[in-house]
């Protein structure tokens, strides 16, 4: 019988597909970042062995520990997409493939201090209503040209997460600001859209989806 993980890829998988030709897109534009937050490294190893190979954390300390048990994934990325303080940047570069969280010229330039080529995006807050992190609209271009100024740092685009609501129609307007905002500075891709609202994001251009619950089922938080 098919475990529920391998059950969940392929129903994920055939969500991505029917929203990318809904909106005349080609499924392999959208990369699906398996989001393991909270779950054991052995819920990573699952995941891989039935072929994923992008991966979302939230929490450094979290997946310093994983990781230690995850030295044989060839082809593995791991993604960073939690809040990161400047103080955790480095053992974050340290520990990840890419970074999707940057919001303060700070935070880039201790992550390029940190020496290791990554792949970053910058998170964007799109309402004053949601929580703290990301850098508002109005900051954006600065911090643009801060992380291309920064050499170690590749800027592929943007990500946001917009305020909870389990209607996805309400992420829409926020997912269609964060293409405008990308397509005004020539970025490329937009990590938007989750378990409840990725067909939404897809149709407004997501190229990455940061999938938990509908791979692994419900965290349960300790
Ligand atoms: C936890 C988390 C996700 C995954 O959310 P699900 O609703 O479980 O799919 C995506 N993005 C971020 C930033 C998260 O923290």
């Amino acid at each position: 019988m098919m475990s529920d993980l391998a059950h969940n890829i392929g129903e994920v998988r055939r969500r991505i597909e029917e929203a990318t030709l809904r909106a005349c897109r080609q499924a392999d534009e959208v990369r699906l970042i398996a989001v393991s937050k909270i779950f054991p490294a052995s819920a990573i190893r699952e995941a891989y062995r039935l072929g994923l190979r992008d991966f979302g954390e939230n929490y450094v300390q979290e997946f310093e520990g994983k990781a230690s048990e995850l030295p044989d994934l060839a082809g593995a990325r791991f993604h960073f997409i939690g809040h990161l303080q400047s103080n955790k940047a480095r053992r974050a570069a340290e520990l990840f493939d890419a970074i999707q969280t940057i919001d303060s010229e700070r935070l880039a330039r201790r992550l390029n201090d940190a020496g290791k080529p990554l792949e970053v995006m910058i998170e964007v807050k799109l309402s004053p209503e949601e929580s703290k992190t990301g850098t508002g609209a109005e900051s954006l271009g600065g911090l643009v040209e801060t992380v291309r100024a920064c050499p170690n740092l590749t800027l592929a685009g943007l990500m946001t997460m917009p305020p909870w609501s389990d209607d996805p129609e309400f992420s829409r307007p926020y997912f269609r600001g964060l293409r405008e905002l990308a397509a005004r500075f020539g970025l490329a891709r937009l990590s938007m859209g989750m378990s409840h609202d990725l067909e939404v994001a897809i149709e407004e251009g997501s190229t990455d989806v940061r999938v938990g619950t509908a791979l692994f089922g419900p965290r349960r938080y300790p």
